[in-house]
């Protein structure tokens, strides 16, 4: 295939020789690929290029990955951000920082992996669900179709990513899944990110959903969607 009908992505990288693989790999699967080498430039792309996702280094010079994420995100731009770590103190603050990050991948990574990823990314946020009808759990509204969140009438924004595991976890209230489960369901891989990020992604949700969320931890098994209160 070698158009680009999978949309564009934006690649945030320093290093030539990382970019450069990263474009091979994601051209070969129809993906445009624009690189910026700095976060200034980054951002500019980011609005300008409307990208379909943006796969983003930690360690950028001047303004790092993680200023460029809070940035977008503040301005209200929500396209799925991919985070290149490249030691396990920068996932800790990819984490930590509740940045609004939709996965992230470790350095060294196989460019085979960070496509898969990216194509992940994309296919959930295009993901329409097959009803599109508004879930409803307790005070809380989601619409798939125009990818809204309310609670009690207000509106919340969400990554792509806690979207779909709040979508997920709404569209068979009281199910319990498991972190596993949530993991091949949600994000669309094998569990070799750790279960870990699951519960960080919940964690989310729950501190944007405030005292109406409806994640219900379950004790030794994993999560459901629950209308507070209820038996
Ligand atoms: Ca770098």
């Amino acid at each position: 295939m070698s158009d680009t009908s999978r949309g564009l992505v934006l690649v945030v990288e320093d290093e030539r020789a990382i970019s450069d693989l990263l474009r091979m790999y994601l051209a070969r699967e129809g993906f445009g690929v624009h690189v910026a080498t700095d976060g200034g430039s980054a951002l500019t792309a980011a609005r300008t290029m409307h990208p379909a996702a943006v796969i983003l280094d930690v360690g950028l010079p001047v303004m790092d990955g993680t200023q460029v994420c809070r940035q977008l995100r503040a301005e209200g731009n929500w396209v799925p951000i991919l985070f290149c770590t490249a030691r396990d103190d920068e996932v800790d603050r990819v984490l930590g920082l509740e940045l609004g990050a939709d996965d992230y991948i470790t350095k060294p990574f196989s460019p085979r992996e960070v496509v898969a990823r990216v194509k992940s990314v994309v296919r959930r946020a295009a993901l329409v669900s097959a009803d599109d009808s508004p879930l409803e759990v307790g005070a809380v509204v989601l619409d798939p179709v125009t990818r809204r969140v309310t609670v009690a009438g207000e509106a919340v924004s969400l990554t792509a990513t806690e979207f779909d595991l709040l979508a997920h976890l709404m569209g068979h209230p009281g199910r319990v899944y498991s972190r596993e489960q949530l993991l091949s369901e949600v994000w669309g891989y094998a569990a070799v990110v750790g279960t870990r990020t699951v519960d960080v992604h919940v964690a989310q949700v729950r501190g944007k959903l405030g005292d109406l969320n409806p994640i219900r931890t379950v004790r030794g098994v994993g999560y459901s969607a629950e209308a507070p209160g209820a038996p």
